[in-house]
């Protein structure tokens, strides 16, 4: 999938989370830092792309893109599995700990969540995609849904642009039309 479908997929995937989970209270500060960690969250399992976005906008990124390609296996390795899932959640947390000092103001925790359920969005996309995903690395099998590669869509093409990203998009859309009470009840009374 293309990193703008993974970010419409996690913010979807948050936004779902947010709505049907406890009701809680949040920080302006917590939930635009959630909604940043989510988005980061929901293209880094290609940082193991040397063409990926998230390399293509550093000016020497195209040469770290390629260590970091040879470091983690080539794509849609460990990025894409389970044991990369808790490694990344390792280095997140300590990197969110690291600058919490920096914004006070934010929940660490939903911070955290926010960008693993980014992270898993991805791997659950991809393995809608003819590649599949090697979910339960070590053991070098690629899973994909549905199990007929020939149906599974490739990444780019017109059932990709034209079908997933509008049907997130009109996902969303119907979502918060059904949850409209819910949505203004966090929008003026649970952001503060
Ligand atoms: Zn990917």
């Amino acid at each position: 999938m293309t990193a703008r479908t993974h970010d419409l997929a996690a913010i979807t995937a948050l936004g779902v989370v947010f709505m049907i989970g406890p009701a809680r209270t949040v920080t302006l500060a917590t939930a635009i830092a959630a909604v940043f960690a989510n988005l980061i969250g929901g293209i880094t399992p290609d940082i193991d792309q040397p063409t990926a976005p998230f390399w293509r906008n550093l000016p020497v990124g195209k040469y770290f893109g390629r260590v970091f390609d040879a470091m983690l296996g080539g794509h849609r390795f460990l990025t894409h599995s389970l044991l990369g899932l808790v490694l990344f959640g390792f280095a997140a947390h300590w990197l969110i700990i690291f600058i919490h000092p920096l914004m006070m103001r934010v929940d660490t925790g939903l911070v955290w969540w926010a960008f693993m359920i980014g992270m898993f969005s991805h791997l659950v996309m991809d393995t809608l995609t003819k590649e599949g995903v090697p979910w339960l690395l070590p053991i070098p099998i690629k899973f994909g849904l549905p199990p007929l590669k020939r149906l599974r869509i490739t990444t780019g093409k017109a059932v990709e642009t034209f079908g997933v990203f509008p049907l997130l998009l009109i996902f969303n859309g119907f979502f918060y039309w059904a949850n409209y009470h819910e949505l203004l009840d966090i929008l003026h009374q649970r952001i503060v």
